[in-house]
């Protein structure tokens, strides 16, 4: 069965998005507009020429080129001479959708900067999934993406998320998530709803709610595997039941007194002067 049609594409990029597990979650647009371009890049080559393969989009003698993070710079101009000879693009990055937690960004910014067309072929992206099925409210979200690796840094980015008005979606690999949602429920407080949802669309799919605390410590008592995305809802407790101390100590250890407090000030809605007094407090018990 052929499910594309090879057409005349006007010049310009085109981000195609690919699915995020299953291989039939793709456009029927999606599949055209990869059957027609001038040029593929790919921030897989090979995973992209696969999923042509599966589709069956015949490739010919196309260029198939790859665009990463690794190699942006150099292919960016590589990539703005096809568009400047009149050539149709088309960008696909590993899963998903381009740019959402994947390349893109430059490339297609660049080429709008540039005066070239920029479309996309729209379609899966893990984050959109996750809200969809995960019963958290959706009509205000905050996509963090990845959280940093390292403990600090990572438990200051969400200081700074702790009183966002909105259900916020992190990406988080396997090797972290228990750490992560350990952190979590100390720094957004136990009991805030949330939800981990993995291998979305594929044949191991789950979707675990309930709050922080509840998924910090299912998680704790098991192995995950695949991909995951995790949801936080905003907090509907008028009292707040955030650990303003920890928020504080953990903000301590990279920020000084002032930014510190000012961070922690912010994000738990308390007044600074009192964040203040207590960082002040701590830091002199740190040192006795
Ligand atoms: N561009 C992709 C998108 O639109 O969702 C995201 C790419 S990012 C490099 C990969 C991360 O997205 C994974 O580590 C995971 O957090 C999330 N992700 C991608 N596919 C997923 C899936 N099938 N189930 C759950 N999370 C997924």
């Amino acid at each position: 069965m052929v499910n594309h049609e090879v057409k005349s594409l006007a010049p310009g990029l085109y981000f195609v998005a690919t699915p995020i597990g299953t291989a039939r979650d793709i456009t029927l647009r999606a599949l055209d507009i990869l059957a027609s371009a001038d040029v593929i890049a790919a921030e897989d080559t090979r995973s992209l020429k696969r999923l042509m393969e599966i589709h069956g989009v015949p490739l010919g003698d196309r260029p198939v080129l790859a665009y990463h993070d690794h190699n942006g710079d150099r292919m960016r101009p590589r990539l703005m001479a096809y568009l400047s000879d009149g050539k149709s693009v088309a960008y696909a990055s590993e899963a998903g959708t381009p740019l959402i937690a994947d390349p893109g960004f430059d490339l297609g910014r660049l080429a709008r900067v540039e005066g070239y067309a920029v479309t996309a072929a729209p379609g899966p992206s893990a984050v959109i999934d996750a809200l969809t099925i995960a019963g958290l409210p959706t009509d205000r979200f905050l996509f963090a993406g990845f959280l940093p690796n390292a403990k600090n840094a990572r438990r200051n980015a969400m200081i700074e998320l702790v009183d966002i008005p909105a259900t916020l979606v992190f990406y988080e690999s396997p090797k972290r998530i228990s750490q992560m949602l350990a952190d979590a429920a100390e720094l957004f407080g136990g009991n805030r709803e949330a939800a981990l949802c993995r291998e979305l669309t594929k044949k191991f799919e789950e979707c675990l709610t309930g709050t922080l605390s509840e998924l910090a410590q299912h998680v704790s008592e098991r192995t995950l595997k695949g991909e995951i995305v995790v949801l936080i809802a905003r907090n509907t407790t008028d009292e707040g039941d955030v650990d303003i101390e920890a928020m504080l100590k953990s903000a301590l250890e990279t920020m000084s007194v002032r930014d510190a407090s000012e961070a922690v000030a912010q994000a738990s809605g308390e007044k600074k002067r009192n964040i203040y007094q207590m960082a002040l407090k701590l830091q002199k018990d740190s040192k006795t």
